[in-house]
């Protein structure tokens, strides 16, 4: 069967993204070739954006388009709580349940001595740095409930304890060696509403 070359290299490049199989990929771009113009660049013009607009917020590595963040940068949120979470999208499913009005610290991954991730790849001397700053009483830890989670969370404690940092965890309403990110706006809401001690 031959296919015309634009149309295999959109399939191509949609079938990289992930969860995209080769048959939605091409169930895709048929889509984006019937699809008025304004629709397909508007698609472009977002993708390109993403690129192009978005960095990493200087404070707490949260998507930004400026130096800071939205939250950082707002007077309503709770300045004395900071929530560390693994990955910018993180705080994205946290922000949606509504139930958190602090800060946030994006670690940029969790620990992983066998693949290389030591506390030095990841922004823990800037969590570290914002103590000195900020006047923060508690941190909640929010990463992913499986074995790396779990060892970097023990790893953050025992390094702010000595801090005079009251250190925290949100509960295990999510299921073990899930991820954040999937699980639904209501149990990430309760689980960080009946956070523990750690
Ligand atoms: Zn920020």
């Amino acid at each position: 069967m031959q296919i015309a070359e634009p149309l295999l290299i959109a399939i191509e490049e949609l079938s990289k993204l992930p969860g995209i199989g080769k048959k939605t990929a091409q169930r895709l771009a048929i889509f984006l070739l019937k699809s008025e113009n304004q629709q397909v660049d508007d698609l472009i013009t977002a993708i390109k954006d993403l690129k192009l607009k978005l960095r990493f917020c200087s404070r707490c590595f949260n998507f930004s388009e400026e130096e800071f963040c939205n939250i950082c940068k707002s007077e309503k949120r709770d300045k004395f709580v900071i929530c560390v979470v693994e990955e910018a999208s993180d705080v994205m499913a946290i922000e949606k349940t509504n139930e958190f009005k602090g800060m946030y610290h994006v670690l940029g991954g969790v620990l992983s001595p066998l693949s290389g991730v030591t506390p030095d790849s990841l922004h823990i001397k800037e969590l570290l740095k914002r103590f000195e700053t900020e006047d923060i009483k508690e941190v909640i830890l929010a990463l992913n409930p499986d074995t790396e989670g779990e060892a970097t969370s023990l790893y953050l404690a025992k390094l702010m304890r000595p801090l005079g940092i009251n250190v925290t965890r949100i509960a295990r309403g999510l299921p073990i060696g899930g991820d954040l990110e999937f699980a639904d706006d209501a149990t990430i809401g309760r689980a960080i509403l009946n956070r523990s001690s750690i």
